[in-house]
């Protein structure tokens, strides 16, 4: 173990006793079932090897993170100005499923893409006859980002089926994008596509090497090769810093100041730069135990003990 492995240990010792104040996601039934003080921590350097401490084996369901993912897809399928005549990008200050700003904007077009009435419409645009082979698409894009094979990328059934059966929320959103013409298809069958993207198993490895590709302008960081244009992760990572926490997005940009985005089972993606001591790296972590808004409460804090020991800003 090196001397940062082993600080990072500490920094996980640090910071598990917040897990305690905070809750596992319970709304989608299936997720509750976590334990609540687990917390791990790795970090995609810039050669793509890994460092890690505490709780990194544990798989997880990407949920919101998904939602930067698809962006990216759907930015490289279809160009900037189709997917910003559907979604806006502009943050909302509201929690990540609200509907209230909906009605308020004229017509009806979500803020942005990472509050759920903003990736439903993201999800919406994925092509393909039907709701497996839209998902499949999905799949495939995110088995390039991490150098594995489709089949490798799989969903948790469980989860997908227990939030497909209680998601009215996410359906309420649909219907009303839906009759204001932001979306089209079967509101059902686009919840399909998305609670099944939401419950793909990851690890902090592959939130890592995902937030590694980004800090390098979408290379990937063993070939070189070009995997998401750098144009599509400027404005990827630009809408994760306005809006990758959602509600919480300004106090993230004070306390971390890197691109990031969460999800309720506890991931954090965040995205290193060249300010940074561990230069444009990845970090990937998971800690279930949510804050009010819904983000992992010891991942934050460890992120920015992490970037306030390592930063000579
Ligand atoms: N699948 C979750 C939902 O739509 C994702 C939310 C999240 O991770 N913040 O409620």
């Amino acid at each position: 173990m090196n001397v940062l492995e082993q600080q990072l240990n500490h920094l996980i010792d640090e910071c598990r006793p917040y897990t305690a104040q905070g809750k596992v996601a319970d709304y989608i039934p299936e997720l509750a079932h976590v334990k609540n003080d687990l917390l791990g921590v790795a970090i995609c350097l810039p050669d793509g090897t890994y460092i890690h401490a505490g709780d990194v084996h544990h798989k997880f369901t990407i949920q919101s993170v998904s939602k930067a993912l698809t962006l990216c897809y759907v930015l490289m399928e279809f160009g900037e100005d189709y997917v910003f005549s559907k979604v806006g990008m502009e943050p909302t200050g509201d929690a990540f499923n609200s509907i209230a700003k909906l009605e308020e904007t004229v017509p009806s077009k979500p803020l942005n893409p990472m509050i759920n009435a903003g990736a439903l419409a993201v999800t919406s645009m994925i092509l393909g006859e039907t709701a497996d082979l839209k998902i499949y698409q999905f799949r495939q894009f995110l088995g390039r980002l991490l150098n594995r094979p489709v089949e490798d990328i799989t969903y948790d059934e469980k989860v997908a089926r227990s939030e497909y059966e209680t998601t009215d929320l996410n359906r309420a959103l649909l219907y009303f994008m839906r009759h204001h013409g932001i979306v089209d298809g079967e509101v059902d069958e686009i919840i399909d596509v998305y609670t099944k993207q939401c419950a793909i198993e990851i690890d902090c490895f592959d939130l890592a090497r995902i937030g590694r590709v980004f800090a390098g302008n979408g290379e990937d960081p063993n070939t070189g090769e070009e995997l998401i244009p750098r144009r599509v992760v400027r404005i990827v990572k630009a809408i994760m810093t306005t809006c990758g926490m959602y509600d919480a997005s300004g106090e993230f940009a004070v306390r971390v100041g890197l691109p990031g985005k969460s999800g309720v089972s506890g991931a954090i993606l965040a995205v290193g730069n060249h300010e940074l001591d561990l230069s444009n790296v990845g970090f990937g972590i998971f800690g279930p135990a949510l804050d009010s808004k819904g983000n992992s409460i010891a991942g934050m804090k460890l992120l920015e003990l992490l970037i306030e020991r390592y930063t000579s800003r």
